[in-house]
């Protein structure tokens, strides 16, 4: 197949759909040194989905963007040197090109079979006017625009919340694309980092703040609003990778455990205990109390 992006005829590179230092940050800060991924727990994994994606120049294109992201945004986030971070183009151009991978990848897979024609048609809009943007030949990418929310540890709430909620926000990767009633948007979970690509936005208004602009912006400003389903969808989605971890078998659970006494170290100082205290603070000893399935 031709690059996904441009179309030329090239060799193909294995492109990550999501990119390589996320992952490689994750395990850094795991504490086994291991990653596995949501739906298939039972297996290690190196650095996330790959696949024969985009020619070199297209992939050499999102590599300069990940690059800057990744220095300005997503280390300072995540080792809590700084709240807001000031961007340029790049932000806009990544944040495009992150959830155009991501639906190009899940339409191929997947096909949207929870798609009615009206919104397949307004994936199609999506797609071509993010290429038509990442390639250079317009300005912005319209309506199909792109938020950012910064996420952080919760340390107590008002409501009930999955037994998981800081592993969940804080440590893991979790793509989807969603529609519901008259809009639809790519969902891309990324540790301390929520982004939305919409497809189609019903009520822009409801959001404030969280906007990627085209040229300069500040994200994690102290002032931003987002609509309430975005949380209930945080949860829907915590809860879902709960379930799922419950699903690992008898064998991993040894695996991961004598990895992790091999070297306690490692453990008391990783992010995966960090995000395990938050839930811990919230809900006490139900964390570990889990009635194991059969
Ligand atoms: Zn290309």
């Amino acid at each position: 197949m031709p690059c996904r992006l441009c179309e030329a005829d090239d060799k193909l590179e294995i492109s990550h759909i999501v990119p390589k230092f996320i992952y490689k940050w994750l395990k850094e800060t795991s504490a086994t040194g291991f990653i596995r991924c949501g739906l298939e727990p039972n297996k290690r994994v190196q650095d996330g989905f790959k696949q024969e994606f985009l020619c070199p120049n297209c992939e050499d294109l999102f590599c300069d963007w990940e690059t800057e992201f990744s220095k300005t945004v997503f280390h300072p986030l995540v080792s809590k040197q700084a709240h807001s971070f000031r961007y340029s183009e790049w932000m806009l151009n990544f944040t495009t090109s992150l959830s155009w991978r991501v639906l190009k990848y899940i339409q191929e897979k997947h096909e949207l079979p929870h798609f009615n024609d009206s919104m397949k048609a307004e994936v199609e809009n999506a797609l071509q006017k993010w290429e038509s943007f990442l390639l250079g030949h317009e300005p912005h990418p319209g309506k199909f625009q792109q938020h950012v929310i910064p996420l952080d540890k919760i340390n107590s709430a008002t409501k009930s919340l999955p037994l998981n909620i800081n592993r969940y926000l804080l440590r893991s990767v979790d793509l989807d694309v969603v529609t519901s009633g008259k809009q639809a948007y790519v969902f891309i979970k990324l540790p301390y980092l929520l982004i939305i690509g919409f497809i189609k936005i019903d009520r822009p208004n409801d959001w404030k703040g969280t906007k990627v602009h085209v040229k300069n912006g500040v994200l994690g400003s102290d002032e931003y609003v987002v609509p309430e389903f975005i949380f209930d969808h945080l949860i829907e989605k915590a809860e879902r990778s709960d379930k799922i971890k419950d699903n690992i078998s008898d064998k991993q659970t040894t695996k991961i455990e004598k990895t992790a006494r091999s070297n306690i170290d490692r453990v008391v100082n990783s992010g995966t205990l960090d995000a395990l205290k938050g839930d811990v603070d919230i809900h006490g000893d139900k964390v570990f109390n889990r009635k194991k399935p059969n």
